[in-house]
């Protein structure tokens, strides 16, 4: 009997910190795609950013760590924040193809993203390893990208204004940050005082 290959899609950003659009995303994907494994990858710097991220590498970590470990389908891929510079989408692909070979591997991304994908460090050579899961974000419009060979898969999801900007920016001004962000991750802003939350 021919066996299904297997489906696994990382999902790749700052998670500084994750908030619910990330966790509502990855499980529209998760079922829409029928994934057998989502993997969110912290990047340790993401290239087309202009900051740093504000929290630890540990404390982004913990956060995923605390946020995903009631979902089945949801993992951690720590590869990136172990390389020093930018984290670079290509690299993370190259070694894993190796690590899961047979399947089929997918990269989840906001529309957001979209119009900067061509800007991707050797986005002609990755579209051939991996394909494209697409989220609506409020504010972003589909902006066809044009890169040949380029395959994008369209999530249909609940739109979600939240941002991890806007997470920072409210507990930093000592606001509540309920309803954006999981409960536990909620608590560990303020019990490590990240962002400058009281
Ligand atoms: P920041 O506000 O710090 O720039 P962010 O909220 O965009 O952060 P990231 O960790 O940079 O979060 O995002 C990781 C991925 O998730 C990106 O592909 C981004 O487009 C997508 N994303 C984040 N929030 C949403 C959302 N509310 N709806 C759809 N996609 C989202």
């Amino acid at each position: 009997m021919l066996r299904e290959k297997r489906r696994i899609a990382f999902f790749g950003g700052s998670f500084d910190p994750v908030h619910s659009g990330h966790l509502q995303m990855a499980q529209a994907a998760a079922e829409q795609l029928r994934l057998h494994r989502v993997y969110f990858v912290p990047a340790a710097q993401n290239p087309l950013k202009d900051a740093a991220p504000q929290a630890t590498p540990s404390h982004r970590l913990e956060m995923l760590r605390t946020a995903i470990h009631t979902e089945r389908l949801f993992s951690i891929w720590e590869g990136e924040l172990g390389r020093d510079g930018p984290s670079y989408t290509l690299q993370s692909i190259e070694h894993l193809e190796r690590v899961y070979p047979n399947s089929h591997l997918f990269w989840i991304i906001g529309s957001d993203q979209l119009p900067g994908l061509k800007y991707w460090r050797g986005i002609e050579k990755l579209v051939h390893k991996i394909g494209f899961i697409l989220v609506m974000r409020p504010g972003y419009q589909l902006d066809w990208p044009g890169i040949p060979g380029l395959s994008l898969f369209l999530v249909n999801n609940r739109l979600n204004p939240v941002s991890a900007t806007e997470v920072r920016t409210r507990a930093g001004a000592g606001l509540p940050i309920e309803g954006l962000v999981p409960p536990a991750v909620d608590s560990y802003i303020r019990e490590n005082r990240l962002y400058n939350a009281d």
